[in-house]
């Protein structure tokens, strides 16, 4: 029943056929997308990469052998067909195909293979668990709207090329059995055959790599590459992912921001015809913290947060005096037109505000009529109302949400709430780039587990020159390193961190005193970054760069729900590709060759 290909060639991907092709012999390949007889007429819809055509069998037209075949054909059968392009009869146009006005009149058909019955239909929009679509992801990568999301991807890596090597950046590899690199993630480790008891780690990102690509005079270097991280998965992450990174000599935070905005704007142009506007607003992190609540502001709606603490200090209501004396702040949301939220609203509201760690929620209603409703009003002065109305920019028919902790907690909290509040009201506009480089973030934060300062990028990230010479003094007083700025910048766009990287430290002294303040000892230092070190010393020239995720460009440009649907074979929430299984069990052998036994605890085996 199969036949063979032998020396059949195509002459046209089905979608590309035209009616300028009416009358001419093609020869198509592709699977049997759609089947129907219609009286003994059979309409097959023929499906490659490229879109769909309608081919027609007809008894009275068609050689018998191909009648004969054709009624064999089920959904997604391989087929080879040779026929005459033809204009479909009027009446019968399909104006959903892009070759709806014509069809193939088939004078040969061949089987060239079979298929099983179909977990998931081979169309847009299904409903299918995502485990099932990537245990035949062969299936679901057939489907069109997965096709074209990685035609953009391969769009994007071309562009890329493009425009990187069209400015004097060098393409260059880096390992992936490596040293561990320091993203602050977990490392997976890779056991090393000849040198028993000693591991590899994946790279969580070429960072040292490229930086000693600068010391050796590359000047401007890029890749598309993978990078390894093993973080828990949740949240819309991958334990491999995609960066495009790109590394320059003798530049300050400007000529990279200018690159990357260039990069960013043709990738945008080439590949969906958008012209961006350049170039992209700044923003410090001080700002964008206390204005949205979080340093990746999604500026595609309003929301801003709104500053009381200065009438909070004196109001009558204890929690927002007691959270101020501590020195806490008060902030809340104008909920624009929120007056109509019901008290069901109001309470799926405030444990929404928990569940990110506040202790509660304070709100005051302004009805239509301009009364007020609330639970703490009554605390309240008539002149303190009206500051509040004042500041929040309150008008009948609103709702004013209030948290009341510590600086960290309370931006946090508003910052999640705004995102929230956008969805629930839809006030998020389609189609809309609003791109932000956010600027002037902290050197240093406090980690309250590890009882140390750490690097808010990473520790080759530059302390802004200014803050250079009191490194001595920062070094003392945690005070004055927490009020530190470095040179790194994010791009974020639509509320997402698209990219980030730093002018780096390229001075194996400044090196050394930043990691004596994040606390890593000289030995440490040396045990882990010490080739970075001794690179440093030998004539490092001023650099900087930066990293683009690409899988999450990709992903907002196809209008994609999860990095997931623009990786060709991503892994799930747990970290299980169900395509291979992997990761797997290995033979005991292999085991042994590496010198590793492996020990379960019970409770996980
Ligand atoms: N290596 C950094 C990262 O992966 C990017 C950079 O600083 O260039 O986030």
């Amino acid at each position: 029943m199969i036949d063979k290909l032998g020396d059949f060639k195509r002459d046209y991907f089905c979608g590309e056929l035209t009616e300028n092709n009416i009358g001419d012999e093609v020869r198509l390949l592709g699977w049997a997308d759609s089947v129907r007889d219609h009286g003994g007429v059979i309409f097959i819809n023929l499906r490659d990469k490229e879109g769909i055509v309608q081919i027609v069998i007809d008894p009275s037209k068609s050689p018998k052998n191909a009648y004969e075949k054709a009624k064999k054909v089920r959904s997604e059968y391989v087929l080879a067909v040779r026929g005459r392009v033809q204009r479909r009869p009027a009446g019968t146009e399909n104006p959903k195909l892009p070759t709806g006005t014509i069809e193939i009149a088939v004078d040969e058909l061949r089987i060239l293979n079979t298929c099983d019955i179909l977990p998931f239909p081979i169309e847009d929009g299904i409903h299918a668990h995502e485990e099932v679509r990537l245990k035949y992801r062969f299936l679901d990568i057939r489907r069109p709207e997965m096709m074209k999301k990685l035609i953009i991807r391969h769009e994007v890596y071309q562009a890329t090329r493009e425009y990187l090597a069209g400015h004097g950046f060098l393409e260059v590899e880096t390992p992936m059995l490596t040293k561990s690199t320091p993203e602050g993630a977990r490392d997976f480790l890779v056991p090393a055959r000849l040198e028993k008891g000693k591991f590899y780690a994946l790279p969580q990102s070429p960072q040292l790599f490229k930086q000693i690509l600068m010391v050796s005079g590359i000047d401007r270097y890029f890749q598309i590459v993978k990078c390894f991280r093993d973080e828990d998965l949740r949240k819309d992450r991958q334990p491999e992912f995609t960066q495009i990174d790109f590394e320059m000599s003798f530049v300050d935070e400007e000529d990279v921001i200018t690159v990357s905005e260039g990069l960013i704007h043709y990738l945008f142009k080439k590949v969906l015809g958008i012209e961006l506007k350049l170039p992209f607003r700044r923003m410090s992190y001080t700002e964008a913290i206390e204005r949205y609540g979080t340093d990746k502001p999604d500026l595609r709606y309003s929301l801003e947060l709104k500053d009381i603490t200065d009438i909070a200090k004196d109001v009558q209501f204890k929690v927002f005096k007691d959270t101020v004396e501590k020195g806490g702040i008060v902030k809340g949301i104008n909920v624009k037109g929120g007056s109509k939220f019901s008290r069901k609203e109001i309470d799926d509201l405030t444990e929404e505000a928990k569940k990110y760690g506040a202790k509660g929620m304070a709100w005051i209603k302004i009805n239509e009529d301009g009364s007020l409703q609330s639970p703490i009003v009554k605390f309240f002065t008539e002149e303190q109302i009206s500051k509040i109305k004042g500041i929040m920019e309150g008008q009948n028919g609103d709702l004013l949400i209030f948290i009341a902790d510590t600086y960290e907690t309370t931006h946090r909290v508003l910052g999640f709430l705004r995102k929230h509040l956008a969805e629930k009201l839809k006030l998020i506009p389609e189609n809309v780039w609003e791109f932000v480089w956010v600027v002037d973030f902290p050197l240093v934060e406090w980690d309250e587990e590890e009882g140390r300062l750490v690097a808010l990028h990473h520790p080759f990230t530059s302390p802004k020159e200014e803050d250079i010479d009191r490194l001595d003094e920062a070094i003392q007083d945690k005070k004055i390193a927490l009020s530190f700025r470095s040179r790194a910048y994010d791009l974020v766009l639509n509320g997402e961190e698209i990219g980030g990287g730093s002018i780096r430290i390229h001075s194996s002294h400044v090196q050394k005193k930043v990691f004596e303040l994040l606390g890593i000892s000289d030995e440490e230092a040396e045990e882990k970054f010490g080739f970075l070190i001794n690179a440093l010393k030998y004539g490092a020239p001023p650099h900087g760069g930066l990293a683009f995720g690409l899988d999450r460009i990709v992903a907002l440009m196809t209008d994609s729900d999860s990095i997931r649907d623009v990786i060709a074979f991503p892994k799930t929430q747990k970290g299980i590709c169900p395509l291979t299984d992997a990761p797997d069990f290995v033979q005991e052998d292999q085991l042994e060759e590496l010198g590793i036994e492996v020990n379960i605890p019970e409770e996980t085996a």
